[in-house]
């Protein structure tokens, strides 16, 4: 086989319609700025290709293939999203520390000191799943308790849950 220095693509972007290219290949394409979509089976621009700067890469699918493929994407993020819930979830416990309510959809991660938001917005991710992330990388630290959302806001907006005072109830904190 002949090698050969010629800048890549030697062929327009459109006439490039490959296969999955061998790794070789994608990494070739990639010091060119070019990526290859599995799902238009196209070679595109790193423009053409979403960035994740939470991951530091690009998105598999391009950004017409995003659009065209959106449902599917979003119901495969939502699989992902509800697996990390539930690893942080049962690693802290898996039920409310206050009134030991065990539904997931009812539970969040609090902050025991405060501040949950301000450190959401620091992580810049006021959805969650970036906190939760963060949660996970650092291998779940201390000062995080799962609370519902009922007993977590009845300590926002009161300073204290109504369970606390109830006979019989004890706090396990
Ligand atoms: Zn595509
Ligand atoms: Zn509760
Ligand atoms: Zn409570």
């Amino acid at each position: 086989m002949r090698t050969t220095t010629a800048p890549y693509p030697r062929k327009s972007l459109g006439e490039l319609a490959l296969e999955r290219p061998p790794a070789k290949e994608v990494r070739r394409l990639h010091r060119h700025g070019l990526k290859w979509c599995g799902t238009c089976k196209a070679v595109k621009l790193f423009s053409d290709y979403e960035y994740f700067a939470g991951l530091g890469r690009h998105s598999k699918l391009c950004k017409p293939c995003r659009v065209t493929n959106k449902s599917a994407i979003y119901g495969r993020w939502k699989v992902w999203r509800s697996k990390i819930r539930l690893e942080i979830l049962n690693a802290y416990g898996g039920l409310c520390a206050c009134c030991g309510e065990l539904r997931l959809e009812f539970l969040s991660v609090d902050h025991i000191a405060g501040g949950g938001n301000a450190h959401r917005r620091a992580l810049g991710c006021p959805s969650g799943l970036g906190f939760y992330l963060w949660l996970k990388r650092e291998n779940y630290p201390n000062g995080f308790r799962i609370l519902c959302h009922n007993c977590n806001m009845a300590r926002g907006f009161y300073g204290y849950c109504p369970h606390e005072r109830e006979v019989g109830m004890k706090d396990p904190f």
